[in-house]
């Protein structure tokens, strides 16, 4: 069986990976960035190139998005020369960028008005697994439209999590990135406290990445630490955003996150002394918050 042409919009850490494993695996592809520079390697590689969103769309039967944030999709998606003005009846829309339900739904209802399939698919895994095809697909929508993208995602994913209607996938997404975020921000202050009280750095990594609080989390920030490397897989200030937008959609059903509360300030603060383009990892450089006014126990 012929396979189905892509379009892939976002060529950032996420979607540069994408694009090269659907090129491997030699699917029709279609590359849409905002910055034309990073298409350039990929027409190389034998994609067509598109000068718009449209353009992609009107190539494409599935057509995916693996953009920044909510603005990041809007821009691709609507307006005159966006994606869905270009998309085909019939064709399998698929949001694999986090943004927040919101969006979500208002995209699904665009789609609709156009005709399109569509799935809000974000993924868990970071550079490499999009790279090697090893990405986790957390999936929103009908059954026949996932059916019709798997040739897509068995390429690009180790496996599929359908979670239920439209909405669903985002709304795990944001739970699953709102814990990381939690683990990671409480990490860096739990290591601030190991550098003041004059504890070695890592006989304390050794004890909590082998003791009960170890995580993947954990490991992947400890990593950078040791190796002082904080090259972005995933920019700092998408955690930030994510954060945000976990906080969003609970409020919207009436649940405050106290926790995503308090780590979206750590992150802000990082990001507001220079570390967003920074792997998340970064954080861990600024999570020291002033001891006055005293907040531990008072010895009155
Ligand atoms: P990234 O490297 O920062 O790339 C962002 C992409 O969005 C770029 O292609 C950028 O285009 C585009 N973009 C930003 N603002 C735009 C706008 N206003 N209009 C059009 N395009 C715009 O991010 P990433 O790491 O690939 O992440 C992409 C998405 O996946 C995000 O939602 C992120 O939260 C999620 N995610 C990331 C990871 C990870 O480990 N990296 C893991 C899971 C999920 P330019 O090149 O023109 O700036």
């Amino acid at each position: 069986m012929s396979k189905p042409t892509v379009a892939l919009m976002g060529l950032g850490i996420m979607g540069s990976g994408m694009a090269q494993r659907l090129l491997s695996t030699r699917f029709p592809l279609v590359v849409y960035n905002r910055n034309r520079h990073k298409s350039l390697p990929f027409a190389d590689a034998g994609a067509s190139v598109a000068l718009s969103p449209r353009e992609a769309a009107s190539q494409a039967q599935i057509i995916l998005s693996m953009v920044a944030d909510d603005l990041a999709s809007r821009a691709v998606w609507l307006g005159e020369n966006g994606a869905l003005a270009g998309a085909s009846p019939g064709a399998v829309l698929i949001e694999s960028s986090t943004v927040s339900i919101g969006w979500i739904k208002e995209l699904e209802a665009e789609a609709a008005q156009r005709g399109c399939n569509f799935l809000d698919a974000p993924v868990t895994g970071t550079k490499p697994h999009a790279a090697s095809g090893e990405l986790l697909f957390l999936v929103g929508g009908s059954t026949a439209s996932l059916a019709a993208a798997q040739p897509v995602f068995s390429v690009l994913g180790r496996d599929v999590i359908h979670l239920g209607p439209v909405g669903s996938g985002a709304l795990m997404k944001l739970v699953n990135n709102f814990v990381c975020g939690v683990e990671a921000a409480s990490f860096a202050e739990a290591m601030v406290m190991v550098e003041a009280g004059g504890l070695d750095r890592d006989k304390a990594l050794s004890i909590l990445n082998g003791g009960a609080p170890g995580s993947g989390i954990l490991k992947r920030i400890s990593e950078r630490i040791t190796a002082n490397d904080f090259t972005p897989n995933f920019n700092l200030r998408w955690m930030a955003k994510d954060l945000s937008y976990a906080l969003d959609s609970a409020f919207d059903k009436d649940i405050v996150l106290e926790t995503a509360g308090a780590a979206l300030a750590v992150f802000e603060r990082a990001v507001s002394q220079g570390h967003g383009d920074e792997d998340f990892s970064a954080v861990v450089k600024t999570a020291a918050i002033s001891t006055k006014p005293k907040t531990g126990r008072s010895t009155a």
